[in-house]
């Protein structure tokens, strides 16, 4: 039961908040992780139908993610962190299969792509280069074109697949795509054996050992702040007293929505109003029949019809490119079970606002094309899946409470207002997806850690 007051309150159990709690706990403070969903998780989840298992957010993840497992978390998650053998890349411009890690890149970017070494190294001297607290300017267009003038097939070959992972565009920092290409290419991509569920499953136990209280089913939907500080929050209905509140849910919803605009400076809420969410995602379930076996088509497959890398195309409702993450039985030791979970980046507004009927249609077709589509790759895969589902950015909405199903957090600028929350009301902290570079598994993670300590260092000086 949730009681009257708390030191800590971390509204939403993602990956940052998780972590976040995790980071706070084992000492003597009071905490309260709250979850609006009946189930742990937030975007990293997985859900369950028939004897499937499906993952959500599990496709892939850079080798940082271990250590951070490590840290953070114990041995004992870090040690089921595994590289994934291979990750396909199947569009007009080019077929090739990629370990994803730095040598293999820069061979295929010489071999392959034809790019003489030198100017091959100097592009990953530029990504080794970056920093988040440089002042460039520079796109990732104008970043690329510097390096490879006029090559949109490499462009391709290095964007689309950070396009998938967060969203983002040309037209953004290039400091944000150089931070996320380069945790990916230090060595491989990465994922968790036992899947979603063991994850998570572990997480939670974690917790509750560390002694953080964990309720599910439990939604906050007002912050009360008395004079500039956090006093308590408001869940479920009930009001619960709280020193500091760490919200790992929509950074828009947390400031101008549980905590309202008039507590800020105006120009941090109109900054926060007007932030540009990232876009949101489509997927497609496939649930292979007991006794069925899938060939090795990559653990990942890059598959488009599209004649170049082009990211208002990604986002488009009448898909022509899609990432398949194929779920072999080794994912899950003990376990003979195949599924795949094809992934699109998509608009909010192609979902929005369509009546029932439209809605099902619109997931009927995304089921059919996809099944089309990847019958390139497995042509019999209608006989051998028994299970089909799709979720649309209204899911991801329902699911999580980001506004618009952004499903990577914001665009770059909302860092600086997330960073910044604390020092406009005292106590009041957010972590999570944001800012692209502190987007998915690992950015997610390490954010809850830096948060934590933020939250560490006000406790510590409010006494
Ligand atoms: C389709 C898809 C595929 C992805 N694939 C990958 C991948 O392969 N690799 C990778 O690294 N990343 C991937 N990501 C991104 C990654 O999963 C996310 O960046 C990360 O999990 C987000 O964590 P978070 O801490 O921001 O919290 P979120 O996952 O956004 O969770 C926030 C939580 O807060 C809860 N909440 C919100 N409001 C309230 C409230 N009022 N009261 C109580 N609780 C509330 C929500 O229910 C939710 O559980 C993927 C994401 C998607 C959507």
């Amino acid at each position: 039961m949730i009681k009257d007051s708390y030191d800590i309150i971390v509204v939403g159990s993602g990956l940052g908040g998780m972590t976040a709690a995790r980071r706070l706990a084992g000492g003597d403070r009071r905490i309260l992780l709250i979850e609006q969903h009946s189930q742990l998780g937030g975007l990293a989840t997985y859900f369950k139908r028939r004897r499937h298992i499906f993952d959500v957010a599990l496709h892939g993840f850079p080798i940082g993610m271990q250590k951070s497992l490590r840290k953070y978390w114990g041995k004992e998650f870090a040690e089921r962190v595994s590289q994934v053998r291979s990750i396909r890349f199947n569009n007009p411009q080019y077929k090739l299969d990629t370990t994803f890690d730095t040598e293999d890149f820069s061979a295929k970017l010489h071999g392959h792509f034809g790019v003489p070494k030198e100017k091959v190294d100097a592009f990953f001297a530029a990504i080794a280069n970056m920093n988040y607290y440089d002042q460039n300017q520079e796109t990732t267009r104008e970043f690329f074109q510097r390096h490879f003038p006029n090559r949109s097939d490499i462009w391709r070959f290095l964007m689309e697949p950070i396009t998938y992972a967060n969203g983002s565009t040309l037209d953004e920092p290039a400091i944000s795509y150089g931070i996320v290409f380069g945790n990916f290419m230090s060595k491989g991509v990465y994922t968790f054996i036992g899947g979603t569920d063991c994850l998570i499953e572990m997480m939670e136990k974690s917790l509750r050992e560390y002694g953080v209280q964990v309720e599910c089913n439990a939604a906050l939907d007002k912050i009360f702040i008395d004079q500039g500080r956090v006093r308590a929050a408001r869940i479920n209905g009930k009001e619960v007293a709280c020193r500091a509140l760490v919200s790992n849910g929509s950074l828009p919803r947390t400031v101008l929505e549980w905590a309202g605009k008039e507590y800020f400076k105006p120009e941090f809420s109109a900054g926060v109003k007007d932030l540009k969410l990232s876009s949101s995602s489509c997927q497609v379930y496939i649930g292979i029949k007991e006794g069925e076996r899938l060939p090795y088509i990559g653990d990942l497959l890059f598959d488009s019809t599209w004649p170049e890398f082009d990211s208002e195309a990604l986002l488009s409702r009448d898909v022509s490119s899609r990432t398949y993450s194929v779920y072999y039985p080794e994912i899950r030791p003990g376990s003979a079970a195949y599924s795949v979970v094809a992934s699109m980046n998509a608009r909010y507004e192609d979902w929005d606002g369509l009546n029932r009927e439209e809605y099902r249609a619109g997931k009927k077709a995304l089921i059919e094309d996809t099944l089309d589509a990847l019958s390139l790759h497995l042509p019999n895969i209608r006989q051998i899946a028994d299970y089909v589902e799709a979720a649309t950015p209204c899911t991801f909405e329902r699911y999580t409470g980001h506004v618009r199903g952004a499903t990577f957090g914001s665009k770059f600028p909302g860092l600086g207002y997330s960073m910044g929350l604390h020092n406009e009301v005292g106590g009041l902290f957010h972590t999570g997806s944001v800012g692209i570079i502190m987007s998915g598994w690992l950015g997610a993670a390490n954010y809850g850690v830096i948060t934590a300590n933020e939250v560490e260092k006000y406790l510590a000086a409010a006494g």
